[in-house]
């Protein structure tokens, strides 16, 4: 017989009908009259039900079926007298794919805590939080491919492994299959990296926005959605070693049209989760953030307040509030600011523009007073900067000029001066960091829970 899906029982129209469900057992209960099996595939963070009348079973069928066992069973589809189901499954055959010891089987009870799950984070998407989370972000990974593409953006591959070292946007890992222990050396006493795989140093990246320019400015419009890594030693609930990013960019854009997608693109996201994952929504919510719909609506129904970094600076700076951070014009905001200022001034999420030029990347358009650049970063409840993004520079020799200010080694970045010799074009885009994201959408509060194996400093298990 062919297996249904849990999600699938759901169905009235099932009801009376035989069906066949495989899956891991969460809980058995009952005595020697009847048995229950709390019983869950993944399909769902719903278990379904299943009746075992012991006059059909024995005891010795039953008894090596411990939380964590794999199962089959084929019965009939009954309508449930208990509370907190509709359905359940009345038992006719057994089958057992997989016993677990109940002595070594870690997910015995619910209720674990998030670190302790986190050294199991093998075993972890079996428990409903991490099934629940793992749903939603893959709904959000569809969703964001179809917001582009209906949107007629071209979703465009950016290398992983770069021999730029001036992205700019963090510390890199670098990437060598030298023997460590025993280096070619140059006559200088350098590392000899033409004896390297690559006959150049190279590193892993930590941005695809660089190579998304060069097809923004050939397609017209392109996003990218891949790994990204950053070797920063930031042991902060919302940064990873290795978490994945959206890079919009867009020809023929400035900022306040990069404004209008970054909220656009936010908000169409937040509500794909809302109308697709509500079973996961409100299980988290009832289990981790009774405010999480609440906050999920509220963005969705509020416009973002746009302002510049200037004059949120002079916000906070009259807040007469205590900032663990000093904040004055010129300073790079921390978290604690730019949740102050969505959570605590506006109670909105914000678009901060216009930062110093001194604490943003080389590439933003700079502005007629020659001190900010048009920058963009999205700031929400919760998590702070969830959006970075940018008009770019277009204009070759203000690019350069700025270039040879900050001393970036452009030796490699010869293919990306040439979009501005040839052809150049006004174009803007923006990074989303997904974890942010799904951080946001579940309501969870470390990043290491909303990605399937967190790499984190000193911390590269599973
Ligand atoms: P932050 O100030 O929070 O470190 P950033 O300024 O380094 O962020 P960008 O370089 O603009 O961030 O990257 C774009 C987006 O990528 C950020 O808005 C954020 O959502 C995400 N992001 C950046 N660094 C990390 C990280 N280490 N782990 C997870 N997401 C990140
Ligand atoms: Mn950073």
């Amino acid at each position: 017989m062919k297996r249904t899906k849990i999600t699938d029982l759901f169905n009235p129209e099932l009801i009376g009908k035989e069906v066949c469900v495989m899956g891991w057992v969460r809980t058995r209960r009952g005595n020697k009259h009847v048995q229950f099996i709390a019983l869950n595939d993944g399909s769902t963070v719903k278990n379904v039900q299943i009746v075992f009348d012991m006059a059909q079973f024995t005891d010795d069928q039953l008894k090596p079926i411990t939380t964590g066992s794999s199962i089959k069973v084929d019965g009939v589809l009954v309508e449930s007298m208990g509370k907190g189901q509709s359905v359940e499954v009345q038992a006719k055959s057994l089958e057992i794919f997989g016993t677990a010891d109940p002595e070594s089987y870690p997910l015995q009870k619910k209720g674990h805590t998030l670190e302790f799950l986190r050294e199991k984070a093998h075993l972890r998407p079996r428990t409903n939080t991490f099934g629940a989370i793992l749903r939603v972000r893959s709904a959000l990974a569809f969703a964001i491919h179809k917001f582009f593409q209906e949107r007629g953006f071209f979703y465009l591959n950016t290398p992983l492994i770069t021999g730029s070292d001036c992205e700019g946007a963090g510390a890199m890992f670098q990437v060598t299959t030298l023997d460590l222990n025993n280096l070619p050396k140059c006559e200088d006493g350098k590392v000899d990296y033409s004896a390297d795989f690559f006959g150049k140093p190279t590193a892993l990246t930590v941005s695809g926005q660089l190579e998304g320019e060069l097809g923004a400015t050939a397609l017209g419009a392109i996003y990218t959605f891949g790994p990204t890594f950053r070797a920063e030693n930031s042991n902060t609930p919302r940064h990873l070693s290795e978490f994945w990013m959206i890079e919009p960019e867009v020809a023929f854009f400035d900022i306040a049209d990069n404004m209008d997608l970054a909220e656009d693109f936010i908000k169409y996201c937040i509500a794909y989760a809302l109308d697709h994952c509500k079973d996961d929504i409100d299980f988290l919510a009832e289990h981790y953030d009774p405010e999480l719909v609440e906050r999920l609506k509220f963005v969705l129904d509020n416009e973002f307040v746009r302002l510049t970094y200037t004059e949120g600076v002079k916000i906070l700076e009259e807040s007469g509030h205590k900032f663990e951070f000093p904040v004055y014009w010129g300073a790079d905001l921390q978290s604690e600011h730019e949740r102050f200022l969505v959570e605590e001034h506006f109670k909105k999420p914000v678009i901060l523009t216009d930062y110093p030029k001194e604490i943003k990347a080389f590439y933003m358009k700079l502005n007629e007073d020659g001190k900010t650049v048009r920058a963009m970063d999205v700031l929400f409840p919760k998590i702070g900067e969830i959006i970075g993004g940018s008009e770019r520079e277009e204009n070759y020799d203000k690019l350069s000029k700025r270039i040879e200010e900050l001393d970036i080694p452009m030796k490699d970045m010869w293919w990306y001066l040439d979009t501005r010799r040839f052809g150049t074009v006004p174009h803007a885009g923006f990074g989303l960091g997904f974890e942010r994201l799904v951080l946001f959408v579940t309501g969870m509060t470390n990043i290491r829970d909303v990605i399937p194996f967190p790499r984190t400093p000193n911390n590269a298990e599973f």
